[in-house]
C-alpha cells in the first residue's frame, strides 16, 4: 500500500478494495484542539438561545442537503469503507436522513419542560418541573465502519438539544469527515457549530484534553478504556459505544429459510464489520444440520467484489491486518476442533483486503472466535441442546450489546429476549433496530455504557434541571430553626401521619403533625 509515501501531516483516503490512495486530507494539529473547542463554545452560546423549533427548521434543511447529496455521499462511503453501494444507501444515508427527519419533528416535544407532581404531604406546597438545557460542547469520536450513519446520528440530536459539536471522524475515512462538516455549512448552520477534526489517536486525545462537556465515543474496547480513563481524569461524562459479540439464537420452530438468510446477512453485511454483527450463532441440535446446510448454500452464492460494482454482495475488509486476523481466528478454531464448511481464505486475486465469507461449525467458547470480537465475514455456528443452553451460552460473554432470537412462537421469543444480557434484543430480525430512530442503542459490560439514539440518547446530551417554586413564600418552613422538644414530637407525629398504614394512626397524628405548619419559630 502506498501509505509509506504519505506526508506526515496528511491523512490518506485509501480505497480498501484496491489499496489505492484517492486523496490526502490535512491532519488537524493536536495543539489547535483547545482553540477548536473554544470556537465551538462561542457558537454554542448563540445557538443555545435559538428556540428548539428554530433549530429543527435548520435540521429540515440538513435533511434536504443529505438527500440532494446522497450520490456524492454514497460514493465517498463506498470508496473509503469498501461496502457495497446498496449498503451505503440503506445503512449510512438512510440512518442519517432518518435521524434528521425524526429529530426535526420530535426534538421540541422531547425537550419540552415536564411537571413533576409531588406525592409527599411535606412537598405539597411546592410546584416542581424539569427543563432540559444543552451541555455545551459535545466531543464525538467515531469509528470508520459507518462513517456517516454513526457520527451524523449523534451530531444531529446533539445540536437539536442546543449543543455545539467537535467531531473527530476516523482516520480511515477522512473524506467522509470533510463531507460531514460541509453538509452542516451548506444547510445554513452557524459557522463552528459543527467542527470536524481529522487525525488519529493523538487528535482524539487532544480533543478530550481540551475539556469538552461530554464525550460520545464509538470504537473498540481497548480505545474505549483509554477514552474512559482520560475522561475520568477530567471528570468529563462519557457515552461509550464499544464492541459487540452478538448472539443469534435459532430455535427448532423457526422458519429456517428466513433465519438462514438472516444469519448470512447478519454475519457478512459490511463484510462483518458491524458492532451488531451476528458473531455467535446458537442453533437447536434437532435442526442444526439443515440450518447449516442452508447457510452454506446461501454463502456460496454470494459475490465478493468492490463496493462500486452493483452485483457485489460482500466487499473487502478495511485493511490488510484485518485479513490476517481472520486467518488467525480460523486457525485457532480449527486447531481446537472446529470445521470450515465453506470459505476460509483470503482472496488476494481480488485485492489486498478480500476474505471469503466463511461458515464454520463446531465452534465453542474455548476458541478466540467466540471470545473476541471477530469483525469480519465469519459465520460461527454452535449446535446446542435446547433454548436453555442457548440462553446460558449467549449470556456467557463479557460483551452485551445486542442479540436476536428466531422462533415461530413470538411470545416465547419475547420471554427469551428478556433473559438475554444485552442492550437490545430483536425477535425474528437482526441488526436493523439501529435504523429505528426511536430505539435506544448501547450496551453494558465490555460493550460500554450510556445510550445513543432515541429519547434516552437525547437525554445524554442535556443537563436535566429541576426547578421548584414554593406556593407559600410568606411562610417559614416547619423544619427550620429553632428546634426543641415540641418540634421533635411534631416530627415524630408527622412521620406516623405520613407513613402509618392504618387510617386510625394517621388521624391520631394528623393534628400534631399539622401543628408544625403554623408554629412560631421564635427567632
Ligand atoms: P478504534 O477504537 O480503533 O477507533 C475509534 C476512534 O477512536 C477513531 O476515531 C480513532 O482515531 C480514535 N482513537 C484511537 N485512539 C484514541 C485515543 N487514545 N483517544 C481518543 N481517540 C482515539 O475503533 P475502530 O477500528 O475505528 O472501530 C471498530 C470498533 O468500533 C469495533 O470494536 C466495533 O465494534 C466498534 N463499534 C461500536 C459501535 C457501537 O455502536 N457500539 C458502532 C461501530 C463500531
Amino acid at each position: 500500500m502506498a501509505a509509506t509515501a504519505i506526508p506526515i501531516d496528511t491523512l490518506p483516503s485509501i480505497n480498501p478494495a484496491t489499496g489505492e490512495v484517492a486523496a490526502h486530507f490535512e491532519k488537524t494539529p493536536p495543539a489547535v484542539l483547545p482553540e477548536m473547542v473554544s470556537r465551538a463554545r462561542a457558537a454554542h452560546a448563540s445557538w443555545a438561545t435559538c428556540s428548539v423549533r428554530g433549530r429543527c427548521e435548520k435540521l429540515r434543511n440538513l435533511r434536504q442537503r443529505i438527500l440532494v447529496s446522497r450520490n456524492e455521499l454514497a460514493d465517498a462511503v463506498v470508496r473509503e469503507s469498501g461496502k457495497p453501494r446498496v449498503e451505503a444507501l440503506f445503512a449510512d444515508i438512510f440512518v442519517a436522513l432518518d435521524s434528521a427527519a425524526f429529530w426535526s419533528k420530535n426534538a421540541a416535544g422531547a425537550l419540552r419542560s415536564r411537571r413533576i407532581p409531588h406525592h409527599s404531604t411535606a412537598a405539597k406546597a411546592k410546584g416542581g418541573y424539569l427543563i432540559y438545557e444543552p451541555l455545551g460542547v459535545i466531543a464525538i469520536i467515531s469509528s470508520w465502519n459507518y462513517p456517516l450513519a454513526i457520527p451524523l446520528s449523534q451530531i444531529i440530536p446533539a445540536i437539536a438539544a442546543g449543543n455545539a459539536v467537535v467531531c473527530k471522524t476516523s482516520d480511515f475515512t477522512p473524506q467522509c469527515g470533510a463531507l460531514i462538516e460541509k453538509l452542516f455549512l451548506d444547510a445554513g448552520f452557524p459557522k463552528d457549530l459543527v467542527i470536524v477534526v481529522q487525525g488519529g489517536a493523538e487528535v482524539g486525545q487532544a480533543l478530550i484534553d481540551a475539556s469538552p462537556d461530554k464525550v460520545l465515543f464509538t470504537g473498540s474496547v481497548a480505545t474505549g478504556r483509554r477514552v474512559a480513563e482520560a475522561c475520568a481524569k477530567k471528570l468529563i461524562p462519557s457515552v461509550l459505544e464499544l464492541g459487540g459479540k452478538d448472539a443469534m439464537i435459532v430455535l427448532a420452530d423457526a422458519g429456517l429459510e428466513v433465519a438462514s438468510g438472516a444469519a448470512v446477512w447478519g454475519s457478512y453485511t459490511n463484510c462483518g464489520q458491524v458492532c451488531l454483527s451476528v458473531e455467535r450463532l446458537f442453533v437447536e441440535e434437532s435442526v442444526a444440520e439443515k440450518f447449516t446446510t442452508l447457510c452454506v448454500e446461501k454463502t456460496k452464492k454470494l459475490r465478493l467484489g468492490p463496493g462500486n460494482d452493483p452485483s457485489t454482495d460482500v466487499g473487502p475488509l478495511i485493511r490488510p491486518q484485518h485479513v490476517r486476523r481472520m486467518s488467525d481466528l480460523l486457525q485457532d478454531a480449527l486447531a481446537r476442533g472446529a470445521k470450515v464448511s465453506c470459505g476460509g481464505n483470503p482472496r488476494p486475486d481480488l485485492g489486498p483486503n478480500f476474505f471469503e465469507p466463511t461458515v464454520i461449525t463446531g465452534v465453542d467458547s474455548s476458541m478466540k472466535l467466540f471470545q473476541e470480537e471477530t469483525f469480519g465475514p465469519i459465520l460461527a455456528i454452535q449446535a446446542v441442546r435446547d433454548a436453555e443452553e442457548a440462553i446460558s451460552r449467549a449470556n456467557d460473554s463479557p460483551f452485551a450489546l445486542a442479540a436476536s432470537v428466531w422462533t415461530g412462537d413470538k411470545k416465547r421469543g419475547e420471554a427469551i429476549a428478556r433473559r438475554l444480557r444485552a442492550g437490545a434484543v430483536m425477535v425474528n430480525d437482526a441488526i436493523s433496530y439501529f435504523g429505528i430512530a426511536e430505539a435506544p442503542h448501547g450496551g453494558c459490560g465490555a460493550s460500554g455504557w450510556g445510550r445513543t439514539h432515541g429519547e434516552a440518547g437525547l437525554l445524554e446530551l442535556v443537563q436535566m434541571k429541576y426547578i421548584d417554586v414554593d406556593r407559600l413564600p410568606g411562610r417559614e418552613k416547619p423544619w427550620w430553626f429553632r428546634y426543641g422538644v415540641d418540634l421533635e414530637r411534631a416530627a415524630d407525629a408527622f412521620l406516623q401521619f405520613e407513613f402509618s398504614s392504618g387510617i386510625a394512626a394517621k388521624l391520631r397524628n394528623a393534628r400534631s403533625a399539622l401543628k408544625t405548619m403554623f408554629r412560631d419559630h421564635g427567632l
